[in-house]
């Protein structure tokens, strides 16, 4: 082994070691504390508050009259610690775009998208993160009208179609609110598929202990859905 070789290997061992360090330490410590050298926190609202920044947001947003952003100020202060007011999981839709959506800059809102936006492991523990050790006080499930990712699981699963790829994982995770939609009987079945799908994950997170369970319990953190209309740009909560 050369020389450089071997001190790059020490230097790559002591760089995990403390990231782990670090790690391990700060979850002993609340958000805060976690955060050091860090800017004021903006995100010591409560949920309501926190919604009402949203829907007031997506209000300016949806009458085309969202604030002018100076996105160079407060760059510096972010770097070193983010306080998000909300965690979302929305849709990866293109035309789905949470900041925009709700008028919010950058360090406001902690954002988990996926096709169909559900919540899977990885996206509950980048959840459990952002309420346990940023402090974020509400959590959105951002469904939206005319969701290709419904609408073709709806499709998959009536016409018994084999999807290529790892595509079937998205089906499994959409099935249980198609299931739902199915028992209701609407006659709108991709509308009713929608919501059943926001609300079943809306349930999923509020039950899912022992981190965001509790921060619900305790009134800390609520977890609301809502649909984002394409169309108007407006989000109303479901
Ligand atoms: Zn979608």
């Amino acid at each position: 082994m050369c020389d450089q070789h071997a001190v790059s290997l020490t230097r790559r061992r002591l760089l995990a070691t403390g990231l782990a360090g670090a790690f391990v330490g700060g979850l002993a410590l609340p958000a805060a504390a976690l955060q050091s050298g860090s800017p004021a926190a903006q995100n010591t609202i409560s949920p309501d508050d926190a919604l009402k920044r949203l829907l007031e947001g997506n209000a300016r947003y949806a009458s085309n009259s969202s604030q002018n952003r100076d996105y160079s100020a407060g760059r510096v202060a972010r770097s070193s610690a983010q306080y998000p007011i909300a965690g979302l999981v929305s849709c990866a839709d293109a035309r789905v775009a949470p900041e925009l959506a709700f008028d919010q800059g950058p360090g406001d809102l902690f954002v988990v998208r996926v096709a169909g936006n559900f919540v899977n492991g990885d996206g509950l523990a980048s959840l459990e993160y952002g309420v346990k050790f940023l402090g974020m006080p509400l959590i959105v499930v951002l469904g939206h009208s005319n969701c290709g990712a419904v609408a073709a699981t709806i499709k998959v699963l009536k016409d018994g179609i084999a999807l290529p790829g790892h595509l079937p994982q998205l089906v499994a995770a959409i099935k249980p609110a198609i299931d739902r939609a199915e028992k209701a009987k609407a006659s709108d079945a991709l509308a009713e598929a929608t919501l059943q799908n926001i609300r079943y994950n809306v349930r999923k997170l509020e039950k899912a202990g022992p981190i965001i369970a509790d921060f619900v319990a305790k009134g800390k953190v609520k977890v609301v859905g809502g649909l984002y209309d394409i169309a108007t740009g407006r989000v109303s909560l479901v």
